[in-house]
């Protein structure tokens, strides 16, 4: 049930066409361990500066998420501003200010180095590895990683991608790493660099699962009004990694229901700013618009000649 995420924490500034906001909460780690506060029971590893408001960290644990891996240091907190145009399936990053980040040194308690489950959210990946290291015996490692990454500490990654299991990438990101245009051809590339599956994010197109044997193709939940996807990633990892971890074991069907648990806690991300909608959602909701999903995808099967 317990579930490890070491990721940024971090304040966003971000303009849509619908409305801007000013260091409002974010990160990596926290958009994906309050999604991942549905389904488990998650434990931040993570550092901020002091100017990050303690109001956050007492959100955080209301929702129950351990904190303790949440270091306070001197300095300022990681900081993230971007912009989306019409096409809200493109971040278009302004600034990316490491600040605290930039000399962070993970060192994980007695009790987190024993949680079996671990997220490596969206962070540098040297700084994933050394989590990762430090873990006693962990069964399912996933990570997330972006484009700053991949071009800026490629080796790093690849010696991290050795050791995890599921790669969640985002479309584009999987298309640079594998240095391939097709997607189903970069996510078999990259599968033959370490993670046995491979989930290809898709934006407002839904998400393709690639694994032994089996390809699983989920779509994003139909909403009429997007108002900031900031965040929609790694709500659908914490929600991914979230039931994976309650399940404790990752079987073909397992990854399928956490592909939509995914896309359903994808979709209530993009509804408000930060983890406003995110962190009030209920289980009822969550349950709702799995089976709203399970609906959308129904077909019958054909018996060949007989249309
Ligand atoms: P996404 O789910 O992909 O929209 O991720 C958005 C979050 O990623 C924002 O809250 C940012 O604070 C965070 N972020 C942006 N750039 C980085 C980076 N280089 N490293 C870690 N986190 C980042």
């Amino acid at each position: 049930m317990k579930l490890l995420i070491v990721g940024s924490v971090g304040m966003d500034s971000i303009r849509t066409p619908f409305g801007s906001v000013r260091d409002a909460l974010g990160g990596s780690a926290v958009y994906a361990s309050v999604a991942a506060s549905r389904f488990s029971m998650p434990a931040i590893v993570g550092v901020v500066g002091e100017d990050f408001p303690q109001r956050h960290v007492r959100m955080l644990e209301r929702r129950g998420i351990d904190v303790s891996g949440l270091q306070r240091v001197p300095g300022k907190t990681f900081r993230w501003k971007g912009r989306y145009l019409f096409d809200l399936n493109t971040a278009h990053t302004l600034a990316t200010h490491l600040n605290v980040l930039r000399d962070f040194n993970p060192q994980l308690s007695e009790p987190h180095r024993g949680i079996k489950d671990v997220f490596l959210a969206n962070i540098d990946p040297e700084l994933q590895y050394a989590v990762y290291r430090q873990l006693r015996a962990p069964s399912i490692v996933c990570a997330d990683t972006m484009n700053y990454w991949i071009t800026g500490k490629r080796a790093a990654l690849k010696k991290l991608l050795k050791v995890v299991d599921v790669l969640l990438i985002n479309e584009g990101e999987a298309r640079q790493l594998a240095g391939v245009p097709n997607v189903v051809r970069a996510a078999r590339l990259i599968r033959k660099l370490g993670p046995r599956v491979v989930v290809v994010k898709r934006g407002e197109y839904g998400a393709l699962c690639f694994s032994d044997g089996d390809v699983f193709a989920a779509p994003t939940y139909p909403l009429e009004s997007v108002f900031d996807p900031t965040g929609a990633g790694d709500s659908f990892a914490g929600g991914f990694c979230g039931y994976i971890a309650r399940c404790g074991r990752i079987t073909p069907g397992i990854i399928r229901q956490a592909i939509v648990f995914g896309a359903v806690m994808g979709s209530f991300c993009v509804e408000r700013f930060s983890i406003q909608r995110t962190a009030a959602v209920t289980w009822r909701d969550i349950c709702r618009r799995y089976g709203e999903l399970h609906r959308l995808v129904r077909f019958e099967h054909i018996h060949e000649g007989r249309v």
